[in-house]
């Protein structure tokens, strides 16, 4: 018999997330059965933290419930001929130690993973967030070579990899990020311009000096102000990804205007949100062609790995305070 460690929302977040509004429980799992509906167990290796966990925990969570979100797991266990002990698979179980599965919700890394890569990768580079900026960028953006691609959130886990991706594409790159440290490392990994948006004097300037004649795509992860001056410096016919809003996530009050109708009018602009979930039928495609370029060199990746699952809540935290430099992860 195994206890599992696991992570429960005590207390709906109210503004910014604390460590006292997590519960640390312990779970009975029962024995794996011959025959029975759960034949495998798992431990988790890898926790993901992301943004969108503070926003869907008040949509789709109640007090009590474990904590939503992914992990790198590995089979413990097997009852199941199409999982062998040791292979690894990324589940969305939550933020537990342990736990039985069916198989139906797991998905096994690529076949072709090499040894030599961190099996973390696929909760970040190669997984969701790597997806995000692929899908984004080609299908939302539909960048272009030559054109001007804008980032912000730049030094993240999903903002790395689009202004990789997109100088991969040909386009010139500007991103945006919250410390210089952030800012030196874009530059080391390819963006043509960054700066720091906590210390610029105005953002509309960084702005207009990073790309003097506007941007053709702008990958907006953070939404709010930025989103609001940025948008007056789209070329004609720009295209902007509405990928996240981060700067909105912990706010009491909703945030108002600067409104977006005149320079969508002038500017004929589009503007599209979308979930990285639409292109689910594509995943092995976006994986693909993110490993072939990580195994080329051509996407550089950063985790920041915090150790112990005892820390999920302060990782999460310090992500949220913008800590992560590249895909925060947790180390069980
Ligand atoms: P990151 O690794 O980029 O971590 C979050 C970063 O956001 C922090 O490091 C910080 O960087 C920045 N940040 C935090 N607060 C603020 C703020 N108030 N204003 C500006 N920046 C802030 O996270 P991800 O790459 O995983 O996610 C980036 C965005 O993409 C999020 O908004 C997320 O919700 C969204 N997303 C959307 C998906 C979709 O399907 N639409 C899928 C995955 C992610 P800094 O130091 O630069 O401020």
């Amino acid at each position: 018999m195994v206890i599992a460690k696991a992570w429960a929302l005590k207390k709906h977040f109210d503004g910014f997330p604390k460590t006292s509004d997590f519960d640390l429980k312990k779970i009975e799992l029962p024995n794996l059965k011959d025959g029975g509906e759960e034949k495998l167990l798992l431990e988790s290796v890898f926790l993901s933290v992301d943004p969108y966990m503070r926003p869907y925990s008040r949509r789709d969570m109640k007090e009590g419930d474990i904590m939503i979100g992914t992990q790198v797991a590995r089979i413990v266990e097997s009852k199941n001929p199409a999982f062998t002990v040791g292979a690894f698979v990324v589940a969305g179980r939550g933020w537990r130690t342990h736990f039985i599965s069916d198989g139906k919700d797991l998905q096994l890394l690529p076949s072709n993973w090499p040894e030599s890569l961190p099996k973390s990768l696929a909760l970040g580079t190669v997984g969701m967030p790597g997806l995000t900026a692929y899908f984004g960028l080609l299908e939302v953006c539909k960048m272009k070579p030559g054109e001007t691609v804008l980032v912000n959130a730049a030094a993240g886990a999903v903002g790395s990899v689009v202004g990789q991706l997109a100088k991969i594409g040909g386009c010139k790159v500007v991103g945006s990020a919250g410390s210089d440290d952030k800012v030196a490392y874009l530059k080391k990994i390819g963006f043509d311009e960054a700066f720091n948006y906590k210390t610029v004097k105005s953002l509309d300037e960084a702005l207009r000096k990073a790309s003097p004649d506007g941007y053709d795509c702008f990958f907006d992860n953070v939404g709010g102000e930025f989103a609001s001056v940025a948008i007056n410096q789209m070329k004609k016919y720009g295209r902007i990804a509405v990928c996240g809003a981060i700067s909105q996530y912990n706010d009491y009050v909703p945030q108002k205007g600067p409104y977006v109708q005149l320079p969508m009018i002038f500017k004929e602009l589009q503007m599209e949100g979308f979930l990285v979930t639409r292109w689910n039928n594509r995943r092995e495609e976006g994986l693909q062609a993110l490993l072939k370029w990580v195994m080329e060199g051509k996407v550089k990746c950063h985790e920041q790995v915090t150790e112990g699952f005892e820390n999920m809540p302060m990782a999460f935290i310090r992500m949220l305070k913008g800590e992560n430099l590249g895909k925060a992860v947790v180390k069980v």
